[in-house]
């Protein structure tokens, strides 16, 4: 009798949650009340991005270390190597090894200025793929990589840009995770053919609730994701209300990994930009539950 297929959602799913460095305290207060609210949800890990070139290095170290000691889930440490010897970056993971981390999300990065094509440092890894097979003989690492449902800006085309990924998993790594995209079709493509091209390590959609329409809308061209049509309809006329955007992205997020749950994706990457609040509403109309203890504690 229920309408709508929301209720239809049986929670029978594995989240994770993405955080960045936080550059001050206040950030940091901020980050730690985000992790210990979506801990409720018992996610399958937690993983902290790196600054290309190490320019959060000390940062990302000493958030990964906080997240370490919470102990509310396994903590991922991403890595990247541009701008970098295979020295350093092999120096910055045992480090991360040191901290306790046992899972790398082990990224390229990018070049400095915006558009300026990648280019390696002469004794670093060339890209992510070098960098698994690196990170392969340092340490028994977990290892997760990037993947591009609507193709990497940099490829040859999106088959060369399937081969690059399924290099970076023949070379040890044993999970993919995507960019963000709006688009549920476009993601169960890439799914499908990624599963034809004989990949069988899980495709985990990475997924992005917007906060600021305009600038995802920037961000998404500068890495190659579509806005839909009828996505840019909704937002459209919320620029000055960021309340109803806010109820808005909730509603558009769920229905599109609703949608990915009907393609039969279990598994959800949250890109939460240290936030809860959007997460908490789109996980639980997915059918996951906070327990009322932490509910009240928040
Ligand atoms: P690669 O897999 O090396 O590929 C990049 C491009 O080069 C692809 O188009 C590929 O096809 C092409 N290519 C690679 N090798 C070859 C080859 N031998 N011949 C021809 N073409 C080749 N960035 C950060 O700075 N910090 C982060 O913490 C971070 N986290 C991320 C998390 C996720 C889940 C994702 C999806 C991205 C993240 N990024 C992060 C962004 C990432 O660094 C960029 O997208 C970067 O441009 C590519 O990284 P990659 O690991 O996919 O590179």
């Amino acid at each position: 009798d229920t309408p709508g297929s929301i209720a239809a959602m049986p929670g029978d799913i594995a989240v994770s949650f993405e955080y960045f460095p936080p550059a001050t305290s206040k950030a940091e207060n901020l980050l730690a009340r985000t992790s210990q609210r979506l801990s409720a949800f018992a996610p399958s890990f937690v993983s902290m991005t790196y600054g290309a070139g190490g320019s959060t290095r000390e940062r990302s170290l000493a958030a990964i270390r906080k997240l370490v000691d919470e102990g509310s889930a396994p903590v991922a440490a991403h890595l990247t190597c541009v701008d970098a010897s295979r020295d350093q970056v092999d120096d910055m993971a045992m480090q991360f090894h040191a901290s306790g981390i046992r899972h790398i999300v082990a990224l390229r990065g990018d070049g400095g200025e915006p558009g300026q094509p990648f280019t390696a440092h002469p004794q670093g890894y060339a890209n992510a793929a070098e960098l698994v097979a690196g990170l392969r003989k340092l340490a028994d690492f977990e290892i997760s990589v990037a993947a591009y449902p609507e193709v990497h800006p940099d490829a040859q085309s999106a088959q060369h840009d399937l081969d690059n990924l399924k290099r970076k998993l023949d070379a040890g790594a044993t999970r993919a995770i995507t960019q963000f995209f709006f688009s549920a079709d476009a993601c169960l493509r890439f799914r499908d053919r990624a599963v034809a091209a004989g990949i069988d390590a899980p495709i985990v959609p990475g997924i992005l609730p917007i906060t600021n329409f305009a600038q995802t809308c920037k961000f998404a061209g500068a890495c190659g994701a579509q806005i839909p049509a009828p996505m840019k309809a909704v937002f459209e006329g919320l620029d000055d209300h960021p309340e109803t955007r806010k109820a808005v992205s909730i509603a558009t997020t769920a229905e599109l990994c609703r949608k990915l749950y009907e393609g039969g994706m279990r598994e959800f990457h949250f890109y939460t930009l240290n936030r809860a609040e959007q997460i908490e509403a789109i996980c639980h109309l997915m059918g996951l539950r906070v327990p009322a203890r932490v509910e009240a504690a928040a």
